[in-house]
């Protein structure tokens, strides 16, 4: 999974190079195609390493949260407006929908950031074009319930004890093809662990899945409330 994006990104600057060696150069569209593909590349690398330096630290016991009582409601429609391009690229409608306007819990949003945004990207990915994805946000007495619906490709029976396990994947075309790593639903299931939280998985092969994080609707007492100011880079 490192080696890929490396070699893509290694045989690219060798092509620009080689072309680059002829009278006329190696001409704008052809370049702009090439950095598209070291853009994605370099992303795609970013992020496994980010990955990866995740679970050592929740490996070695060194992820450490830092709690305070944010706004979550805000927080978690901001991310899920930031992949609206996202979903566009494969014509998926995205609707978020929420039974509170503002409500402040105990939570570190970093994490809840990688969460969101892995929850949001699976769906996106695992989703046939002209989908859709539903997020709800429900505000009950003792938790807090974060729900995302897609009505994507859907998770075997086989696999779907397994899924919140390090490196498991499906063994489908669609896996193949966006060349999963396995490891976004273990970092998830790990820090939702580390909020007292819980993650659920329903799903039916070929029609779509429904993944439900709760979390407990608590506030460290005598604390400020805050607003999380989150990057959409
Ligand atoms: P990755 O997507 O990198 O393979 P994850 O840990 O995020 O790794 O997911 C593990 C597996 O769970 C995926 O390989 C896929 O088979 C399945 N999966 C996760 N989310 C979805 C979804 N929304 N729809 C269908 N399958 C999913």
């Amino acid at each position: 999974e490192l080696r890929t994006p490396l070699n893509l990104i290694s045989s690219t600057e060798q092509l620009v190079t080689e072309l680059n060696k002829s009278k006329d150069g190696i001409g704008k569209s052809k370049l702009n195609g090439c950095m598209q593909v070291v853009r994605r590349n370099t992303n795609r690398l970013l992020n496994l390493i980010n990955n990866i330096i995740d679970l050592t630290k929740i490996d070695v016991g060194m992820i450490k949260p830092n709690f305070g009582n944010y706004e979550i409601v805000s927080l978690i429609e901001e991310i899920a407006l930031s992949i609206i391009p996202y979903g566009m690229s494969k014509n998926i409608d995205i609707e978020f929908d929420t039974n509170v306007e503002e409500h402040y819990i105990k939570c570190d949003p970093n994490m809840i950031e990688k969460i969101v945004l892995n929850l949001l990207s699976n769906a996106i990915k695992y989703s046939k074009n002209n989908g859709y994805i539903k997020i709800n946000l429900i505000l009950e007495s003792d938790i807090i319930r974060f729900i995302v619906s897609d009505n994507g490709i859907g998770i075997d029976e086989k696999i779907k004890g397994k899924i919140f396990d390090r490196f498991s994947r499906g063994d489908n075309s669609l896996n193949r093809l966006n060349e999963g790593s396995g490891v976004g639903l273990s970092i998830v299931k790990s820090m939702i662990d580390i909020h007292n939280g819980n993650v659920t998985v329903e799903s039916v092969l070929g029609k779509g899945s429904t993944f439900e994080v709760q979390l407990p609707n608590i506030k460290i007492e005598d604390e400020l409330e805050e607003i999380y100011e989150y990057n959409r880079d």
